[in-house]
């Protein structure tokens, strides 16, 4: 048995004053969702805010990047250490807003993710292909070179700690969801080449979240296939009321 997994990347929003105000409604909100892991991610001048305000409830805490290195002379970087000092338990990496306006790759990914569960952090890791991709029907082909760059060297011990998310670059940020067929096609194949990279125990007890303009609305039939596990949801995390229908919603399902 998965447990469901749903996440809200607040990306760049929010001012400390108003993500302790949305930590705070969905504290109020949700305080009774038990079968869910419900992890929120703010922006990084944030986290220790938000910790203080969730610390002790259902709600956990996760930073949207990383640098590799502990600590150095990187200007701008926030280290494993410095997002787990913070107080958070999960950590989103090579995000395809990372990928495209940063040049994040899966090799530095990789990096990120060995660094993260070092700190013992939950990396989310995040794949998908962009539209020209899908349409050439390269979408299998991208997702297994993501995969294999981003797994690259990471033991089945430590790679049974993360989380997948699939998430289709056409569908971020742009109201297209993709057909819950068309995910569960995505997540189906990921986890195949989960069994192929480590073995069925891993591949069958593995996260695998869906991200593209999650709703209340399209949240149901997304999880109710087989191998959609949860979801990482942007613009609707940052809305108290929304989140909280995404994830009652998804208690609906009954996983
Ligand atoms: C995301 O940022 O990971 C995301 C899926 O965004 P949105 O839900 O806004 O498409």
């Amino acid at each position: 048995m998965r447990k469901l997994i749903i996440a809200g990347n607040w990306k760049m929003f929010k001012t400390i004053l108003e993500a302790i105000d949305l930590a705070n409604g969905l504290k109020r909100n949700l305080f009774d969702v038990t079968t869910i892991d419900i992890v929120i991610c703010p922006a990084f001048t944030s986290l220790a805010e938000v910790y203080e305000v969730i610390s002790g409830s259902n709600l956990q805490l996760g930073a949207q990047d990383m640098h590799w290195e502990e600590q150095g002379a990187f200007t701008g970087g926030v280290s494993g250490l410095m997002v787990k000092d913070a107080g958070a338990d999960f950590v989103i990496l090579g995000h395809s807003e990372r990928r495209i306006y940063f040049g994040e790759t899966s090799q530095s990914v990789n990096k990120k993710i060995k660094a993260a569960l070092k700190f013992n952090l939950t990396p989310i890791v995040c794949v998908g292909e962009n539209l020209s991709q899908r349409e050439e029907n390269r979408t299998f082909e991208v997702i297994k070179q993501q995969l294999e760059e981003c797994l690259d060297a990471i033991e089945k011990e430590e790679a049974r700690k993360l989380v997948i998310a699939y998430e289709p670059v056409w569908a971020i940020g742009t109201g297209k969801t993709a057909l819950p067929k068309q995910a569960q096609e995505v997540h189906k194949y990921i986890r195949s080449l989960l069994v192929k990279f480590y073995d069925e125990d891993l591949a069958g007890n593995l996260r695998i979240q869906y991200g593209g303009s999650v709703k209340p609305e399209n949240i149901f039939q997304l999880i109710s296939e087989e191998d959609i596990d949860g979801a990482l949801v942007g613009g609707a995390s940052l809305d108290a009321e929304l989140f909280t229908s995404i994830v009652r919603n998804s208690l609906k399902v009954g996983k």
